[in-house]
């Protein structure tokens, strides 16, 4: 039970990567709190049924990313934070000049400002608590560009820029803070992104996976959202102790070249 006694707050929790960190989280002992924009029976009774199979405290608290206040209500709410998971993200793709004004705003208020007020909200708590980890969920896209994702990758260098910021704040405190930086994981959000490729190549599903999606991978191969939560894990445990400031890459050899 290696986080017992921790509580964690995973932001964009309800789906994907983060519901699998916050599983993997509670599996070890932690009391999680699940987070999103909704307040569904759904989100609720998944928020139950990893308590319940966990043996773990486990609250949904509804927060809207995109809001500076609500970030931070977020924390306060959630009463201890010993560990935040910044994973809350959305994707648009249009070329930059005509990039919806609404969609850019979004975007970067969701995947880059969320994390600035929650880490803000949730650093004296840590320093409180004498320990604290912040692990911020980037991207490939922290560290490489593609057409036609501006905002998605201008937010996501400004998340490994604040993390270094972060990490270096912290430097003398046993508060840690890092990135990590996934390729393509088949999660919603990727799912939603192949009918438009089928139809912008005209290609079909697998032919999309394999020769749109998966051809920044040299692996060739999807990282998993449990290799994700894995690293988590990882960052959270001693052994990260001095894991500072840094991004881990799960990319399938992307950023390699
Ligand atoms: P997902 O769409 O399944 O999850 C996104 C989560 O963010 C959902 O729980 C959603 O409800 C939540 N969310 C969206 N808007 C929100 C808001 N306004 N307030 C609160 N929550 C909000 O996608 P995912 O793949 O699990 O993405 C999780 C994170 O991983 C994102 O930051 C994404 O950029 C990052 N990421 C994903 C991939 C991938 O290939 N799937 C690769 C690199 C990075």
């Amino acid at each position: 039970m290696a986080f017992k006694g921790k509580t964690a707050v995973i932001t964009g929790s309800n789906s994907g990567i983060g519901l699998g960190i916050a599983e993997d989280l509670a599996r070890q002992g932690a009391n999680v709190v699940l987070n999103s924009f909704t307040d569904t029976d759904e989100d609720h009774a998944e928020a139950k049924r990893i308590g319940d199979e966990y043996g773990v405290e486990s609250r949904y608290i509804k927060a809207d990313m995109s809001k500076g206040d609500e970030c931070r209500a977020l924390i306060e709410k959630a009463g201890a934070c010993d560990i935040l998971v910044n994973n809350a993200g959305i994707q648009h793709v249009a070329p930059v000049d005509e990039f919806p004004v609404d969609k850019w705003d979004a975007i970067i208020a969701i995947n880059l400002n969320s994390a600035f007020h929650t880490t803000a909200a949730a650093l004296p708590m840590m320093r409180k608590a004498g320990w604290g980890r912040i692990v911020n969920i980037a991207s490939a896209h922290g560290l490489r560009a593609s057409p036609f994702k501006s905002a998605y990758i201008a937010a996501k260098h400004g998340v490994v820029g604040l993390t270094k910021s972060v990490a270096l704040e912290t430097a003398q405190e046993p508060i840690t803070c890092n990135a990590i930086c996934p390729g393509y994981v088949l999660t919603p959000i990727i799912e939603k992104q192949i009918p438009d490729q089928m139809k912008t190549h005209n290609m079909d599903r697998e032919t999309v996976l394999r020769d749109v999606i998966l051809v920044k991978h040299p692996s060739r191969d999807f990282a998993t959202i449990s290799q994700v939560a894995g690293t988590v894990s990882f960052l959270c445990s001693p052994n990260g102790d001095q894991i500072r400031g840094t991004t881990i890459s799960l990319d399938g050899g992307w950023t390699a070249s």
